[in-house]
């Protein structure tokens, strides 16, 4: 699942969860469009330079690689960039699955446990591979204490949906109610 992200004047892209690529584009009016993939040690480079610029330090030169930062590349676009950037870098090393797990969306349902070793739980097709070590010891879920057993998560899982599903029904509620007060006062006036 690829995820593009827009804080002002620029584009982050990840096209391939996981692949270890980011794309990197500027896209102010006034200036020569810039662009830029960021691979492997990059991503890590040009996270930590853009943490650097927003906090009003000098990165090391030549630490992003071939590719050095453009000049629109200001300490303040750096804090506008950096919330995005941290997103997208995740997304890029680590995956769907643990990005949802990582910086889950309030307006999804919690993500199900997801087992880091062999990908069993996950969201894509296709990531479950064999290990050694689940066959063992059963899976282990991203996110959660080493101790805490696949049955255990599970049940944590279904209490965390449950109380979603409420929070949910009650804002509905909620938001009926008032829609049906707001109406019932338009109608006194
Ligand atoms: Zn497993």
């Amino acid at each position: 699942m690829s995820v593009s992200w827009y804080p002002q004047h620029w584009e982050l892209d990840v096209d391939n969860p996981r692949y270890g690529e980011l794309v990197l584009r500027a896209v102010h009016e006034d200036q020569n469009e810039w662009e830029a993939t960021f691979p492997g040690p990059q991503i890590g480079a040009l996270l930590e330079a853009v943490t650097e610029l927003a906090l009003g330090l000098e990165p090391a030169p030549g630490r992003v690689g071939a590719e050095s930062l453009p000049p629109m590349l200001t300490a303040a676009a750096a804090r506008t960039l950096l919330p995005a950037l941290q997103r997208a870098v995740v997304l890029a090393a680590a995956g769907t699955d643990i990005f949802q797990r990582t910086f889950p969306d309030p307006d999804e349902p919690p993500a199900k446990p997801f087992c880091h070793r062999c990908g069993t739980g996950s969201a894509i097709g296709g990531v479950a591979t064999i290990s050694p070590a689940c066959d063992d010891a059963g899976h282990h879920a991203y996110g959660t204490r080493p101790e805490a057993s696949w049955e255990h998560v599970h049940e944590l899982h279904t209490q965390q949906r449950q109380r979603w599903d409420r929070e949910r029904e009650t804002a509905r509620f909620d938001a009926e109610l008032r829609a049906l007060l707001d109406n019932a006062g338009e109608t006194d006036r």
